[in-house]
């Protein structure tokens, strides 16, 4: 890989858990009810101490160990992430806080069951965005898939997705997801990538059709709408554009995040979403220095990117 891709590899994933933290403090906040945030702050629903990030950012990590440690292995993915959940392991703080609800319940029926291909729920009705909160291990190990093997990178973004969120919604966003952010760490300008009519795009909607609520996404709906009809919703077809207007129109990787955490409400994963695109666009050599050393537990964030970089 040349140090331009690496350097967007890092981005991608130190971009994650930077959207994350910043995120934390006003997370559940309607939009406006809050001073706007412009660096890490303490406080939010968890707590933490600025620069701490969530489970966005834990579930990468548990992703990324996984793929470094046993390859590609969905049992093993939901292994990591129910420990995290039962212990604590790839929390920032040593103790699981801020399980989405598609998630325990996954979890849990992994649990039982051992069997990640059938623990997610598939039904619209849960089609959170947890499962692209924590995408940016996929396209970041896989990006030699890009532009050759597209089926391969989505098959595995779409098999990511499976374990706890396994709705028609959910592994369509992490298809699309994938791919836009293993052109973007290939150095393909945004405006390529998120062009509605991109080659690799068309190719990869021929074999996998977008379910209609993603493919509006892709059909660039983030640019003919501002907030209010943007939210920092929870509900992934919502937390994708979201992150997607944050990131297509802002000039640094800081205007981008900071955009997309001050819409509030789930404004830790809009920001670790939207923090995936900026990293991966503007790499980690765009992602201020400031934001870089305060960043908790780097030493967690770096094991991660050994296992899957390099
Ligand atoms: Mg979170
Ligand atoms: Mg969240």
């Amino acid at each position: 890989m040349s140090e331009s891709v690496l350097d967007r590899q890092r981005g991608c994933l130190i971009g994650l858990a930077v959207g994350d933290a910043l995120g934390a403090a006003v997370e559940f906040k309607p939009p406006g009810s809050f001073a706007p945030v412009t660096d890490y702050r303490d406080g939010g629903p968890h707590r933490l101490a600025p620069g701490e990030w969530t489970d966005d950012t834990s579930m990468a990590l548990a992703l990324a160990d996984s793929i470094g440690k046993a390859g590609w292995n969905l049992n093993d993915q939901a292994r990591r992430y129910l420990s995290w959940m039962k212990t604590g392991q790839y929390s920032v703080n040593g103790t699981c806080f801020d399980v989405g609800i598609a998630t325990r319940s996954a979890l849990l029926r992994f649990e039982d069951w051992q069997d990640a291909m059938s623990s997610g729920d598939d039904s619209p009705r849960s089609s959170g965005n947890g499962s692209i909160m924590r995408l940016a291990p996929v396209p970041i190990r896989y990006a030699s898939c890009f532009p050759d093997r597209i089926y391969e990178l989505a098959t595995h973004a779409e098999q990511s997705s499976i374990p706890t969120h396994a709705s028609a919604m959910c592994v369509s966003a992490c298809r699309y997801m994938a791919l836009v952010l293993a052109g973007l760490i290939h150095g393909l300008d945004r405006e390529v990538v998120l062009d509605a009519k991109w080659a690799p795009l068309e190719q990869l909607r021929s074999h996998f059709p977008l379910v209609p609520e993603i493919a509006e996404v892709a059909d660039g709906s983030f640019r003919r709408k501002k907030p209010p009809e943007i939210v920092g919703s929870g509900f992934v077809v919502k937390s994708l554009e979201a992150s997607l207007w944050a990131f297509h129109q802002a000039d640094t990787f800081r205007d981008a995040v900071l955009a997309a955490v001050n819409l509030g409400d789930d404004s830790d994963t809009t920001g670790a979403v939207c923090g995936q695109f900026a990293g991966a666009f503007w790499g980690e050599s765009g992602i201020p220095e400031a934001w870089q050393s305060g960043l908790a537990r780097r030493d967690m964030i770096e094991n991660a990117l050994a296992s899957i970089v390099g």
